[in-house]
């Protein structure tokens, strides 16, 4: 085994054979893993030949691994998914109940992957609801460990929520009425601007036109209003030579062709833009609930879900998901889409730098999408009928090329 290294504190070095963590997720986790793992391994071959390959490493979290250590995020599997530093994982189960953190914000927080990267792109063949998904390329940077979902809030009728009120009472003039719960929103100048640069840096990597700050700064200044200005900042100051604002680009256009454009938009533009101006936005860069909101929305426009891939990055470590849930009804049936993972396994591939198997494997699910084979939740959008999900997996398989 050949564990990935990290060389003076946070240079990531990749061996040709590293291992790469995978958890197989609970309900329909088992299936598409499985497929995805299969598929990972054919394009790193066809494009290799055998010169570099992962060595698996299972990592039990979830149900599995309540089942066999009594814990679903065992202290062994957060030691594994440290060592291998890459990881992807298929979906989890958020059990119900009191004081249940979900897994996956525990594997976000734990690890610090304060990106969440969705690329959304349409593939032909995929039923859509707009008239035009293949104007549709982008990809969104969200901010994953503040804003609301830092989880700081108090009921209404908490001992908490009285001492706050009062206090905001007494010390700010601030006076809101007793049935009030509360929530604070939180956004700091280092958390966004970390995202912003992770969001720029990766614009400039992969050729990409233009970088949109989203933010509801029009409303919410010190928060959203901040993020837009940190946005700016980190791109005047680090990245002054590849990127120039829209309002310099806008006054000479041809000056500034080959620069990344940024821009901002407030989110409840952007919501239409996204609809009616859909090929002038590229790579977006924003805060935690409007990339929430935002990413679900544009993966709708090209065919839902269960396509669409994702990535928790930091930093050093980096886990590759299924961005849907475990569709308990589909458990172990052989039926469900792996594509969203599959997908995820081309981005994790790209983040190991092995460009040439990640566009190898895109491409083949692209053809399969073209060639109209579909698992059963496409399929019955087109009156057809669907392939199980292995049998998609086989597909993908025969249309792998070498790049
Ligand atoms: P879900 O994504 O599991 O299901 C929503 C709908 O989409 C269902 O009709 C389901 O059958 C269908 N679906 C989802 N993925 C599919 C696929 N790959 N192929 C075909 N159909 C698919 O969402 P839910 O029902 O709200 O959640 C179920 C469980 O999953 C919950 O415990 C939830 O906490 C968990 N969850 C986990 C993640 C994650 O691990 N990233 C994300 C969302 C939900």
């Amino acid at each position: 085994m050949a564990y990935i290294r990290i060389e003076d504190q946070s240079k990531v070095v990749i061996p040709q054979n590293p291992t790469i963590g995978f958890i197989e997720g609970d309900g329909i986790g088992s299936d598409i893993t499985k497929v995805a793992i299969k598929l990972i391994n054919s394009s790193v071959e066809s494009s290799y030949h055998g010169e570099k390959s992962i060595e698996w490493k299972k990592v039990l979290v979830g149900e599995e691994a309540f089942q066999k250590t009594g814990k679903h995020l065992p202290q062994e599997s957060l030691e594994e998914l440290r060592k291998c530093i890459i990881s992807i994982k298929g979906p989890l189960t958020t059990p119900v109940g009191e004081g249940f953190r979900s897994l996956n914000v525990s594997l976000r927080q734990y690890f610090d992957l304060y990106a969440n990267i969705r690329p959304v792109k349409y593939f032909p063949g995929v039923p859509s609801p707009v008239k035009n998904p293949e104007k549709m390329n982008m990809v969104i940077f969200r901010e994953n460990t503040e804003d609301l979902y830092a989880g700081i809030e108090w009921r209404y009728d908490s001992p908490e929520a009285k001492k706050l009120r009062r206090f905001l009472q007494d010390e700010l003039g601030v006076k809101l009425t007793e049935d009030a719960g509360i929530g604070i929103k939180p956004i700091s100048k280092f958390r966004s601007t970390r995202l912003v640069r992770k969001a720029i840096d990766f614009a400039i990597k992969n050729r990409r036109r233009s970088v949109t700050l989203v933010h509801k700064g029009n409303i919410m200044k010190y928060t959203e209003g901040a993020f837009k200005e940190w946005g700016y900042e980190v791109a005047a100051k680090e990245f002054a030579d590849v990127t120039v604002t829209e309002e310099q680009y806008l006054q000479n256009p041809n000056a500034y062709s080959n620069k990344i454009v940024i821009k901002d938009r407030i989110t409840d533009n952007m919501f239409q833009q996204v609809l009616t101006r859909t090929e002038e936005y590229d790579v977006i860069a924003t805060t935690n609930l409007n990339g929430d909101y935002l990413s679900d929305d544009l993966a709708a426009q090209v065919g839902g879900l269960g396509l669409a891939p994702g990535g928790n990055v930091g930093d050093i470590y980096a886990i590759y998901e299924a961005v849907h849930g475990t569709a308990p009804k589909y458990a172990g049936m052989d039926i469900a889409n792996p594509t969203s993972i599959i997908l995820s396994g081309a981005m994790l591939l790209h983040h190991l730098g092995w460009d040439l198997a990640a566009d190898s494997l895109e491409r083949a699910v692209e053809q399969t999408y073209k060639d109209g084979r579909v698992t059963q939740d496409i399929a019955r959008l087109l009156n057809k009928k669907g392939l199980k999900c292995s049998e998609f997996g086989e597909e993908v398989e025969k249309r792998i090329k070498p790049s």
